[in-house]
């Protein structure tokens, strides 16, 4: 990733990609506190455009804010950064990579003296999964792993330092063959995926974890407004990974990895074992929405050119 051509935005200024470097001593790398957002950016009918930057952009604000992080930019200086980042590295479609971070001004947990320093990157990212499991549907293993407890860290939080949960559970689930992990609240019931909000249907109805210990999905709350205009009644409530065996369809939402079905979970084959027909129309939806082919939604798409 570090050796390459292009353009980092870095506190401010564009910076060629192979300088944009930070000292060993980084706070941030030392101890996981900063926050961080995963943006995409589409080709559409306006041009390359930013999907719901605006949301991306106050959910870094809220996380840096949850943290006492203080971000010295603001929403709209963060939203140029990234329509920047995009536009100066020549890309057609991206994904997009703001971070907040402390840097080697200080060291140890006491530092007090540290900034909080800024960088926006972006590059060229297909389907997450791989563009065949969009269509086939994905396996996935509940996680020995558990998610966060709302007081063991901040889960509204986009934070770096939760990312070791979300790997400890990836890494099992791959090694275990599955692509994806199904992580569970403290209490048992169903949170999220390692990073992917999840969703299930049963008897037409859409089922979705309340969001207590998951995070604040945009793509989560783009599929359920979408599943409502299109008629479909949705349900936040407990999951029980049992509810899930036994499910007509289910399906991962993520910036990155968009709507991704799931066909099996813990060796359960869920519904036909393909992607789902309600699964389908959604994913469709947010597809023709995020390509900027649905014109009540142009609204969700900011154009990287003035
Ligand atoms: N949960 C976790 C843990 C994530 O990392 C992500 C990706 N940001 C999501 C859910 C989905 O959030 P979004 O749709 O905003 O990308």
């Amino acid at each position: 990733m570090a050796d390459r051509d292009g353009l980092i935005w870095f506190d401010g200024e564009m910076v060629p990609w192979r300088e944009a470097k930070v000292h060993v001593l980084t706070h941030t790398l030392h101890y996981g506190m900063g926050v961080f957002e995963g943006v995409r950016a589409y080709e559409s009918e306006l041009g390359t455009a930013i999907f719901r930057l605006e949301e991306h952009t106050q959910r870094l604000i809220n996380s840096a804010k949850i943290m006492q992080m203080p971000l010295n930019y603001t929403a709209e200086e963060l939203n140029e950064a990234q329509r920047a980042a995009v536009r100066e590295n020549g890309l057609r479609s991206a994904y997009i990579r703001p971070m907040v971070f402390y840097g080697s001004e200080g060291m140890g947990l006491r530092a007090d003296n540290l900034k909080a320093h800024v960088i926006v990157a972006a590059w060229e990212w297909g389907a997450y999964m791989g563009e065949e499991n969009l269509k086939r549907g994905i396996k996935v293993a509940t996680s020995s792993f558990t998610r966060h407890h709302v007081n063991i860290t901040m889960t509204r939080a986009k934070a770096n330092g939760n990312y070791i949960n979300s790997m400890l559970a990836l890494q099992e689930a791959i090694s275990h063959g599955a692509d994806e992990a199904l992580l569970l609240d403290p209490e048992g019931y169903v949170a999220e995926g390692s990073g992917e909000n999840f969703f299930m249907i049963k008897d037409g109805v859409i089922y979705t974890p309340e969001l207590t210990s998951c995070l604040d999905g945009i793509t989560r709350k783009t599929v359920m407004q979408l599943a409502r205009e299109m008629g479909y009644e949705i349900v936040e409530k407990r999951i029980t990974r049992d509810e899930v065996y036994i499910a007509d369809e289910a399906f991962f939402t993520g910036t990155a990895a968009e709507v991704t079905p799931i066909r099996e979970l813990d060796g359960r084959v869920i519904g036909a074992g393909s992607r789902g027909p309600i699964t389908e129309k959604l994913q469709q939806r947010y597809f023709d929405v995020v390509h900027g082919r649905a014109p009540e939604h142009r609204r969700w798409l900011t154009p990287v050119e003035d």
